[in-house]
């Protein structure tokens, strides 16, 4: 069994399925789940996808399983630590 977790494709605050199923953000106030995210993985146009985090946990877009898996530039494993933490905002 899998935990399923839904993100808000406007504001990406986590929401409940009871939350989604409403069709109201009550973060933002949008739609949560309107719009559909091709992959960004390179030369892959897949609409299965999940919002994706770096290792700090910032939002890097939408990946497929398989890109997720192959072809993500911000995995820990790859990741630019001092790059990273360039852009670091403290009142996150
Ligand atoms: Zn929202
Ligand atoms: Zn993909």
């Amino acid at each position: 069994m899998e935990t399923q977790e839904f993100h808000c494709i406007n504001c990406d605050e986590m929401l409940t399925f009871e939350e989604v199923s409403s069709q109201t953000c009550p973060h933002c106030g949008e739609h949560p789940t309107m719009r559909t995210f091709y992959c960004q993985g390179n030369g892959c146009h897949s609409k299965d996808t999940q919002p994706r985090h770096d290792a700090y946990g910032l939002f890097t877009g939408h990946y497929c399983d398989d890109c997720y898996e192959n072809n993500y530039p911000y995995r820990k494993d790859r990741y630019d630590y001092a790059a990273a933490g360039e852009r670091m905002d403290d009142d996150y």
